[in-house]
């Protein structure tokens, strides 16, 4: 038997199993698995005894080069695979031309899509885009459909900020979604609650970061799903609700989930690991939206990942730097926060460490999951002939997170000091190692786009 390349005695883990077995690749795909001890005449074999073998993970949620970040495409994507993380999706702002740049009122969606190709090309990991629409614009209706025909099948929408959108132009854009095939990808929270809010703490003098959270409340976030999932359930169109942070949200989502055809979840990383009492002690650095919730939301989504309401976990990877996060009050502080370097390892610490998920589970959320739903049909899985994406994961490693080590242009973590057993040794994109204990072997611009098309979930 021949192989370019083979991976030797690890254990594989696949969406359904964890099975020993050796994986076998050519021309950058996986060729097959055979059993532990089949002599295969390689021009390359690695060694992974002790160690778990995962796809690569599929991030689709991460902001590089945006108005939100400073990370560019080669900062990013380097963190990202130290992370593990092999393909991500990020955002294409209608109307945001460069990081000089504001919200323009006539930009394209098409345009706003070939300008992140054009910045993507120092990208180390593949990667693909969520068109952003930024204003009720009808002219975007028109350019939907060829967009999904190009591959660009999922629309990022706000029901918050300056450029989030009304109600009425919302239900227009899922019924488009509906005609086409096209995933919406909806941010909720109710603006008009957290403006108030946010007015009235400003009033009140109260910028001390444990206020935050009061800003954004959850009933706020579930106000505007339960508007949005509602409009999806009439249009018929794919929903998928990124960054749900608390248990008020995820029912909602269940609670739709009568045909999981339609109606998708997401939480990120931090809303499993931290509660708001992180404000107490790291101050501004985890200021997100929506905001670090209870205790009781973390478990939420324990609850609904296990039962199958929350199909993804990502990051919602953000930089910004320590100083541009920790002003006088938070209303002048930076949203978001850094983590797709570290997402992996602090997942799996927390999930399968502590709370006993299983790893064929954590491969589903992190890896085949985020695949099938965005139509990346090549990557999340470790099946025969798909993309040779794997991680070789040592499940004893131990590490403490360290944030003097990012990629990112964030210099700091929200998980600094966290001890987490389980570490990513090797990443492999395509059947190049682009990244090893620590280090980082691949060349910028080894990334590619990915083809997607309009997903299935009727699978
Ligand atoms: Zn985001």
């Amino acid at each position: 038997m021949n192989a370019q390349l083979v991976v030797t005695d690890g254990t594989l883990v696949t969406p359904d199993r964890k099975v020993a077995g050796d994986l076998l690749v050519d021309d950058g795909r996986i060729t097959g698995i055979v059993s532990p001890g089949t002599v295969v005449d390689a021009d390359t074999t690695v060694d992974a005894s002790g160690k778990l073998v995962l796809p690569g993970v599929v991030d689709p949620h991460v902001h590089v080069n945006g108005p939100n970040t400073i990370d560019g495409y080669e900062a990013g994507s380097r963190a990202a695979a130290l992370g593990g993380v092999t393909s991500f999706i990020t955002f294409a702002w209608q109307g945001w031309d460069s990081p000089d740049s504001q919200f323009s009122s006539d930009g394209t969606l098409h345009e706003a899509v070939e300008r992140q190709y054009d910045a993507a090309s120092s990208s180390l990991v593949d990667f693909s885009v969520h068109a952003t629409l930024t204003r009720d614009d009808p002219a975007a209706l028109e350019e939907i459909s060829d967009l999904v025909d190009g591959g660009i099948v999922s629309f990022k929408i706000f029901t918050t900020y300056d450029f989030g959108l009304r109600n009425g132009f919302i239900e227009r854009v899922f019924e488009e979604l509906a005609e086409t095939g096209g995933v919406a990808v909806l941010h909720t929270e109710d603006d008009d609650v957290c403006s108030m809010r946010e007015s009235v703490l400003r009033a009140e003098g109260r910028g001390e970061p444990a206020s935050y959270p009061d800003s954004r409340p959850d009933h706020a976030e579930a106000m505007a799903a339960d508007d949005a999932v509602r409009m999806a359930q009439k249009a018929g169109n794919k929903y998928y609700g990124i960054h749900t942070s608390c248990r008020a949200v995820a029912d909602i989502i269940e609670a739709a989930q009568t045909d999981k055809s339609q109606i998708r979840g997401e939480t990120c990383v931090h809303y499993t690991t931290l509660d708001r009492s992180a404000y107490e002690t790291q101050g501004l650095l985890p200021m997100i939206a929506p905001p670090l919730r209870t205790g009781d939301d973390v478990d939420a989504m324990f609850e609904h990942l296990t039962r199958g309401t929350l199909d993804v976990v990502s990051t919602d990877h953000v930089a910004f730097t320590e100083a541009s996060k920790q002003t006088d009050n938070w209303w002048e502080s930076e949203y978001g926060a850094n983590s797709v370097q570290h997402s992996l390892p602090v997942f799996h610490d927390e999930a399968v460490n502590k709370r006993g998920m299983s790893y064929p589970k954590l491969v589903r959320l992190m890896c085949t999951n985020p695949a099938r739903i965005f139509g990346l049909t090549d990557k999340g899985t470790l099946e025969p002939g798909t993309d040779a994406d794997f991680v070789l994961f040592d499940p004893d490693g131990t590490q403490t997170i360290d944030a003097t080590e990012n990629e990112s242009e964030a210099d700091y973590s929200i998980y600094e000091g966290r001890e987490v057993t389980g570490s990513v040794t090797a990443t492999y994109l395509r059947g190049e190692c682009i990244a090893a204990d620590g280090e980082i072997l691949g060349e910028p611009g080894y990334g590619e786009s990915v083809e997607r098309e309009a997903p299935n979930w009727n699978e």
